[in-house]
Parts: C-alpha cells; sequence; structure tokens
C-alpha cells in the first residue's frame, strides 16, 4: 500500500497549497519542530528528540 500513502501524502499538499502555498507546507513538513493537533489545531514545538505529541490544549496524546 506503499503507492496508496503517497497519493494520500500528495493529495494532502495539493489541498493545503490552496490556503499556505505549496513551498510552506512542504518546509513545514520535513523541517519545522512545530506539529498541528489534529484535534483542537493547536500549533506547539515538538522536539525532534520527542516522539510522542501532547497537545498543551485539549490534551490529545498521539505519535
Ligand atoms: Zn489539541
Amino acid at each position: 500500500m506503499i503507492s496508496n500513502y503517497f497519493f494520500k501524502l500528495s493529495e494532502e499538499i495539493e489541498y493545503k497549497c490552496q490556503w499556505y502555498g505549496c513551498e510552506l507546507v512542504v518546509v513545514d513538513r520535513f523541517f519545522s519542530s512545530k506539529k498541528t493537533c489534529s484535534n483542537c489545531d493547536l500549533v506547539q514545538d515538538m522536539p525532534l528528540n520527542l516522539r510522542t505529541y501532547d497537545c498543551q490544549s485539549c490534551g490529545l496524546s498521539y505519535r
């Protein structure tokens, strides 16, 4: 299902391009240490040595 994964990824980038611009999305995804909570959209620092995301706002925790 590798091809499926890449299809979904490209689809997501294409979607976000309409709002933020492609370059910003790519840079954010691969080089930034910030993560956006999938539940409440809070953006917070995500240290590279920390594998689990703990949201300070809604308490969501995921890898
Ligand atoms: Zn959250």
